[in-house]
């Protein structure tokens, strides 16, 4: 089954996302945790994650994915700061349990000016915090663009974080093909190739959800800003080779595109035109 969904507002809870999702043709979901700077979550509401069960059931949603604050800094120089992404973080992976099995993105980090080993030895002492044996989520290293000092725009570097931590089972990537053209891997040119590195960096069992963005740039910019499918520098060709990929095709696909709601079902059914 082609698993395609895009990036919903989370704020009128489980059950209208879900309703949301199926009325522009999408069958899963992305969504953030809480406002996308950070700050609390609403509270769960138990009776809204039922009838969210019972029509994710009856239409065929099997997988969501929750997308912690981009603002959360697990390596900031600042043990405020990596204070307050512990917390939180810790607070979205309680909540995750009440849609068990699920998954949980995340961006690894910035390292600002500390370097990337001492990044990379901070994310995984947080994961090491954060993560218990008994939990059902899966928790997703987003690959980066590689902005700034941020950590994650190598594959080598997200297999780090990966060897550093206790609980590796726990463990997962999400792949966004924007982040990984502007972080210079030709998923364009030699899509095959990149699959292989990074089955050989990290593993393929790893990868577990594919975000789907054009990118505004050329390859191995460096920049992260997502374009409309078609409209950018990755074109519709490449993205009907990644959907139809026999690595990849039965993983989910999540659009962050610049759209509204409208844009994404246009979006939808493109990609469900291309797909074989
Ligand atoms: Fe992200
Ligand atoms: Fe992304
Ligand atoms: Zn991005």
């Amino acid at each position: 089954m082609f698993k395609i969904g895009c990036h919903l507002s989370a704020s009128k809870g489980y059950l209208a996302m879900a309703q949301t999702a199926s009325s522009i043709g999408a069958n899963t979901f992305q969504f953030f945790t809480r406002n996308p700077r950070g700050g609390s979550a609403k509270a769960i509401d138990v009776g809204d994650i039922e009838k969210y069960h019972a029509y994710a059931e009856a239409n065929g949603i099997t997988a969501i994915l929750a997308h912690a604050p981009y603002t959360l800094n697990l390596c900031s120089a600042d043990a405020a700061i990596r204070e307050f992404a512990l917390n939180t973080m810790a607070d979205d992976l309680r909540r995750m349990e009440y849609t068990p099995h699920q998954m949980y993105n995340f961006h690894p980090g910035s390292h600002v000016k500390q370097g990337v080993d001492v990044g990379i030895d901070l994310i995984a002492e947080g994961l090491n915090k954060v993560l218990w044996e008994d939990m059902t989520t899966t928790v997703l290293l987003e690959t980066m663009a590689g902005k700034g000092s941020e950590i994650g725009r190598s594959f080598e570097e997200l297999r780090r974080i990966i060897d550093k931590t206790e609980l590796k089972d726990k463990l997962g990537v999400c792949l966004d093909t924007c982040h990984v053209h502007d972080g210079g891997y030709d998923i364009v040119g030699d899509l095959d190739k990149v699959i292989d590195e990074f089955d050989t960096i990290i593993g393929i069992d790893r990868l577990k959800a594919i975000h789907i963005n054009d990118s505004k740039n050329p390859i191995g910019a460096h920049k992260d800003r997502h374009e409309k499918i078609g409209q950018g520098y990755i074109g519709l060709d490449a993205f009907e080779k990644i959907i139809n990929h026999p690595v990849l095709r039965d993983l989910p696909f999540f659009l962050e595109t610049p759209n509204e709601l409208d844009g994404y079902a246009g979006e939808i059914e493109l990609l469900k035109s291309i797909r074989k």
